[in-house]
Parts: C-alpha cells; sequence; structure tokens
C-alpha cells in the first residue's frame, strides 16, 4: 500500500465515534460506520469501491475524502520456528520492525508504539537510537491490519468475493483466528503515547474492529505512574510492566524512570490497575541480565515484593546487541531464580526466546530512527549520563 496521502483522513485512525462523526459529517447515517468498519476489519478491504452494500454516492464520497492506509513493508524475513518478522517504513526516513509469533494455541502480534523511545534503558537496543517521533492512531492499527493480511494470504488487490476474504479467518477456511493476542512490546514506550495509542486499543477491541478479547491484547510499560492511573479509568487491557530489579537502586540504573517514580509508588499504580479493571494480574517482566539482577537473594527480594498481590513475573532471557556491556544469564542462574520465586509463591515463567535466528527476540527489534528530536531520558531529566 502507498504511503499515507495527508490530505485523506485515514479511517484506521478513527475508533467507532470518531468514524460515526466523520461518516455523518459526508452526510450519511452513523450507522454505516460500523457497515464500514465490517468491510475495513473483517473483510480487510482497503477499496471503497469494492464495498459493494453502501450506496454509490457514499463510496464516491468516500474516495475523495477518506483512504485506508498502512506503513509499508519494505522486507519479510520468517524464522525457523515459524516467526515471522516485517521491516516497515512509516514515512520516507523512518523503519522499524514487527514481529508475529505463532504458537499452538495462539498466534501473537508484537507492534510499535514509537518510533525509538527516549527512556533510555541500559538494556535495550532501542533506547540507543534515541527518539524521533509518536506513531499516529493510524500507524499503529495499520500494523496490525498490515499483517493479518499478510497471515492471511489475502491480498487487497485480490479480485474475491468478500464472504471469502474475511480477514480474522485462516486462509483455510477453518474459522480459526490467526493473530489472537496483540503486545505493544515493539518499539517505544506506549504510554508516553497516550493519545494515540489508547483509540488504537479501543479499535483492538471493538467488536466491529479487531474484536480482540481485553485479556489478549497487552499493554507494556517502563513504569510511567501517572499515566498508568490514566489508563485504568480509558482502558481494561491486559498490563505488563517492565520491573528488571527488585530495588531502587539497581533499577535506577537500569530503567532511568525509576528515579522519577520508585518501585514502590509503581506497584501501588499496578495494584490500582488491577482493582478497578477487574484484572487478573500483572505480568512484571524481568530481563536477566548475568551477574547483575540474576541472584538468589535478588530472587526472593522480587518475591517479598510480589507475594500475595495480583502479580506473575515474566523472565526474559537477555538478547545481546551489538555495543551492550551485558551479558545473558547463563541456564542455570535462569533456573534457579524462577524456582526461588515459584518457592516463595510467586508465579514465574521464562519466557522462551523467538526468532532469534532472524534477530526479532526482545530487544532486538531494530530499525533506523534518524533526525532524533529529543535527546535521551537520562541525560534530558536527570541531568545525568545514563550508560549507553
Ligand atoms: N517500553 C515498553 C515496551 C517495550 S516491551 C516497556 O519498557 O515495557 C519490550 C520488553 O523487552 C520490555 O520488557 C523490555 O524491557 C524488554 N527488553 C528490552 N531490551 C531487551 C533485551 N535486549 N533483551 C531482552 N529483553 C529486552
Amino acid at each position: 500500500m502507498s504511503p499515507p496521502d495527508t490530505t485523506l483522513t485515514n479511517l484506521l485512525g478513527l475508533q467507532r465515534p470518531a468514524l460515526e462523526a466523520f461518516v455523518s459529517e459526508l452526510d450519511s447515517k452513523p450507522f454505516r460506520a460500523r457497515q464500514l468498519m465490517n468491510w475495513v476489519y473483517k473483510r480487510g478491504e482497503a477499496s471503497f469501491e469494492r464495498m459493494t452494500d453502501l450506496a454509490k454516492d457514499f463510496r464516491a464520497r468516500l474516495a475523495e475524502r477518506a483512504c485506508v492506509a498502512t506503513p509499508e513493508i519494505v522486507s519479510a524475513q520468517q524464522s525457523a520456528d515459524g516467526t515471522r518478522k516485517w521491516l516497515l517504513r512509516a514515512d520516507a526516513s523512518q523503519a522499524f520492525e514487527m514481529v508475529f509469533i505463532p504458537e499452538p494455541d495462539r498466534g501473537t502480534l508484537c507492534i510499535s508504539s514509537q518510533v525509538g523511545c527516549a527512556l533510555d534503558c541500559s538494556f535495550c537496543s532501542t533506547a540507543q537510537q534515541g527518539f524521533n517521533r509518536n506513531f499516529t492512531t493510524a500507524e499503529i492499527v495499520g500494523q496490525v491490519w498490515l499483517a493479518n493480511r499478510e497471515l492471511s494470504g489475502w491480498t487487497a488487490q485480490a479480485d474475491i468475493a468478500p464472504s471469502e476474504s474475511r480477514l480474522s479467518e485462516a486462509a483455510s477456511g477453518t474459522g480459526k483466528r490467526i493473530i489472537t493476542n496483540v503486545v505493544l512490546m515493539g518499539m517505544g514506550e506506549p504510554l508516553a503515547n497516550f493519545r494515540n495509542v489508547v483509540p488504537a486499543l479501543e479499535i483492538f477491541l471493538d467488536d466491529f474492529g479487531f474484536d480482540l478479547s481485553r485479556r489478549r491484547v497487552t499493554l507494556s510499560t517502563s513504569g510511567l505512574v501517572p499515566q498508568i492511573y490514566k489508563l485504568a479509568e480509558h482502558s481494561n487491557v491486559a498490563l505488563a510492566v517492565s520491573l528488571h530489579a527488585p530495588d531502587d537502586e539497581l533499577r535506577n540504573e537500569l530503567v532511568p524512570i525509576n528515579r522519577k517514580h520508585p518501585i514502590a509508588e509503581l506497584l501501588e499504580a499496578c495494584w490500582h490497575y488491577i482493582d478497578e479493571q477487574n484484572g487478573r494480574s500483572v505480568t512484571f517482566e524481568y530481563v536477566l541480565l548475568d551477574g547483575v539482577n540474576d541472584s538468589p537473594a535478588q530472587a526472593r527480594a522480587l518475591a517479598r515484593l510480589l507475594v500475595g498481590h495480583p502479580a506473575k513475573v515474566n523472565l526474559i532471557p537477555f538478547n545481546p546487541f551489538p555495543g551492550t556491556r551485558y551479558r545473558r544469564s547463563g541456564p542455570e542462574a535462569v533456573q534457579r531464580f524462577r524456582d526461588e520465586l515459584i518457592r516463595r509463591g510467586v508465579l514465574a515463567t521464562v519466557r522462551r526466546t523467538r526468532g532469534d535466528d532472524i534477530d526479532a527476540a526482545c530487544g532486538q527489534l531494530a530499525g533506523r530512527v534518524v533526525d532524533r528530536t529529543t535527546v535521551r531520558l537520562g541525560s534530558r531529566v536527570f541531568g545525568v549520563a545514563v550508560q549507553a
């Protein structure tokens, strides 16, 4: 698909009420918005001309004023384990990656919320690139739309009857969804792009949108405490938090936003979120760095923070990238860390590394961030140099 024409309204950026308002502006009944969403999200149709049950003059007005445009695919790769990775281009200068991880019982799409990131976590390769800009709602939604199209083997140009082209069903026609889970765990800090991320979440969950279950859409944050409270008022998706250390001293170093919002405040915000949203638990991501945060004593300290709360821990083996000073913890250290947590009543799993042969694992998603507009958080907000 061609890059968005900025004079047109990209329908992928409009959640249902906004689309209804847009449709009214075009002089059609608001319920047409649902019909339109059905075409766009259930059938993956981008051409108004082919939306045959809409009035001809309405289709003509849509074609004049609107479009369904997504980021462009630069290249695609497939790992030996089935993981797929796409290099996407959002605009003339910015490239970023998207990953799909198939498992027997689900398919998880990992998407991005910003070009680059300003939070400067010391073990993350995105941080090294700095921050360029927020993705728009349409660019966030467009990633899922595009992956759906790619994975269903459906092409926008294909001349097939709409009834055969339902996006959410497997190409084989088994009626099985291909993308069952969406995680905002690619590039960027989603809560630093609250304004554009929340409408995207609405479209993911909307029955007339991607119709995903709220427990299968996960927003991962490095811990922007005020925005976690705000999110509790606006959304009810699953929450993951990048904790990575059991004490403030170490977390200040690994996740510098901790200097502003220390662990105790962060955990309060998490429990509040679960209370408000009738959620099951918060997933705490913990990347295991050899000799840094992987000792049994640190596991015990982590267990003391979380035991008795609606929490589970997802241990992530560190994925190295050029220039990093960290190393991945050995398998025994990982096992020991997990056992310490479980022995103390804290649910813990180890994230299986997927797609590492194509550099698609956590923290490896590259992309090119050019024209950084902001220096990184570490030096900007705190006036200290945080290690690269
Ligand atoms: N900014 C958000 C979203 C990114 S999610 C957040 O921080 O939560 C990506 C997850 O992968 C985060 O938990 C992040 O801390 C982790 N991660 C980053 N770099 C990594 C690396 N090199 N190896 C393993 N995990 C990494």
